[in-house]
């Protein structure tokens, strides 16, 4: 029995299952008179394999039929099984084109093709986050299982353009570029119907993860800030997410979201404290002991977010020595600051 279900007369979600405490991600098929789009695809496990399988046999959907498949981001569990499903499309005759950021393919290349690297740049990052050697190496290691789950690689993926428009099935879609939980990501603006298809980058029920890992750009955080403060306004009927329920409530959960990590960045400073080790911030935040090694790994690098942002803000400051540690600057206080040339405002 396949786990999909009717969104609107031409757009269908597939649920999948993760093996992960996230236990599913949720794919969309568009059906247009050329064809279908797919959006997203799941991590290559047996059982999402089979899900698409059921889902093509349920809604006669043959492998020609299939036009595009459109990636929203580079994470393992929308990335996943693409090339699969484009190796099944070009067994039947016709191989579809996939699509993803160019920032997203240097980012897959990069992570989940050569992941030997990431795993070595992550061990040395975790080291200095204060974690044993033996820890950071069991906790790095994990990337090569699910860097595992990501292949067959699509044979090409070509770049999607943020700013211009894309038709999936009978739909025009302005793409809007919408960093912070992955560079790169892109979602998909059906202004006509006020339909978004937000990839993971707004989630009811959960905050979507910010995290700074090794070949990733630059405070992610105040990216993903920056961009939901950008999307507010946006008029949104119904968005279409790769977790969790549909999200009708648009500008309500921006401004929840926006509003948790103002409260996790004063948690972390909090945490900082007169001086901490990253491991130590978010032991007191995220209480790390009760973690299993994959969600350990996430809040490490979730952790990092909120750190860089708090150093970008002159809260904080960084001293390495081997290990980083993280100190509260003294010359910030709550609505009160100095800068380094001496002069002084005063915050909201
Ligand atoms: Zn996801």
């Amino acid at each position: 029995m396949s786990n999909y279900r009717k969104i609107e007369d031409d757009i269908f979600q597939l649920r999948l299952p993760l093996p992960f405490a996230l236990n599913h991600v949720q794919c969309y098929l568009l059906r247009g008179d050329d064809g279908w789009t797919i959006v997203d695809t799941g991590l290559n496990t047996s059982a999402a394999r089979t899900g698409w399988q059921e889902t093509f046999a349920a809604l006669h959907i043959a492998p020609g039929d299939v036009k595009q498949i459109i990636i929203t981001h580079c994470h393992p569990d929308h990335y996943g099984l693409a090339g699969w499903l484009q190796e099944q499309c070009r067994a039947a005759g016709t191989a579809p084109p996939v699509f993803m950021s160019s920032r997203g393919i240097t980012f897959a290349e990069q992570v989940w093709q050569r992941y030997e690297s990431q795993i070595e740049q992550m061990e040395a990052d975790f080291h200095h986050c204060g974690m044993t050697p033996r820890q950071a190496a069991t906790v790095a290691n994990e990337v090569s299982v699910v860097a595992s789950r990501t292949s067959p690689h699509p044979e090409y993926i070509h770049p999607l353009q943020a700013g211009a428009t894309i038709q999936m099935g009978n739909r025009q879609f302005e793409m809007i570029h919408t960093p912070g939980h992955a560079d790169g990501q892109i979602i998909f603006y059906d202004a006509a119907d006020q339909l978004l298809l937000c990839g993971d980058h707004v989630l009811n029920d959960i905050t979507p993860h910010i995290g700074r890992w090794p070949n990733g750009d630059p405070d992610p955080l105040g990216r993903y800030l920056t961009s939901l403060r950008q999307l507010s306004g946006l008029a949104v009927r119904l968005a279409l997410p790769g977790h969790k329920t549909l999200i009708t409530r648009w500008q309500e959960r921006l401004d929840e979201l926006l509003r948790h990590h103002e409260l996790r960045l004063q948690h972390t400073l909090n945490a900082v404290g007169h001086g901490a080790t990253v491991f130590e911030v978010g032991q007191k935040v995220f209480g790390l002991e009760n973690l299993n090694v994959h969600n350990l790994r996430f809040a490490i690098a979730e952790t990092l977010a909120h750190l860089d942002l708090l150093i970008i803000q002159d809260r904080i400051s960084c001293r390495e020595n081997g290990v980083w540690r993280y100190v509260t600057n003294h010359n910030y206080s709550s609505g009160h600051r100095v800068h380094r040339d001496g002069t002084e405002n005063t915050e909201r």
